[in-house]
């Protein structure tokens, strides 16, 4: 491994040990998590289909209250994930888009956003290289930080299970 991917590694993992990770893991409960830290709502949205995205499965949008992640929707459930923990990446580390060209996106995304709110809309092709290197790496930091959670605290099988699959177990757990 190079010195390079080494120190991306341990960059993002010194933001990966400020998470406070749900138990058992879903990314919603992550989320919520994250949002409790902040002070800001966090909330997700699959993409609408007219969006006018090419090419993109993620965006996230910051409005000086509010936080909104939009994720493709028709992808595997894993694939759905791994987008929004991408997108949380680049909200941890406050990347901010290099040009905002697609300003035209906040009525396809959010009819009822007033666009003078919105601080920031990032969307794959706005970011740098190293920029996606850092979320892409947060991302599979999470997810393995889940794993390792979910194997290190035996819960009941349903726990385990609901874990396992990235769902919230039943409130008798
Ligand atoms: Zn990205």
């Amino acid at each position: 491994m190079s010195r390079r991917y080494l120190r991306l590694r341990r960059y993002c993992q010194s933001e990966v040990d400020k998470i406070d990770f749900p138990r058992p893991f879903s990314v919603d409960a992550l989320c919520r998590s994250i949002a409790d830290r902040r002070g800001r709502e966090l909330h997700l949205h699959p993409l609408p289909r007219q969006a006018s995205l090419s090419g993109t499965c993620g965006v996230w949008i910051a409005t000086t209250t509010d936080d909104h992640i939009f994720y493709e929707s028709m992808t595997s459930r894993v694939h759905q994930e791994h987008i929004v923990l991408h997108e949380i990446g680049h909200l941890l580390f406050n990347h901010h888009a290099v040009g905002a060209k697609d300003t035209h996106m906040f009525g396809d995304l959010l009819p009822d956003l007033d666009a003078s709110l919105v601080t920031g809309l990032l969307g794959r092709t706005d970011y740098t290289t190293r920029q996606e290197r850092e979320a892409e790496m947060l991302a599979s930091l999470i997810r393995t930080s889940a794993d390792d959670a979910a194997q290190n605290r035996p819960r009941s099988v349903a726990g385990k299970l609901a874990a396992s699959l990235g769902i919230e177990a039943s409130a008798d757990e």
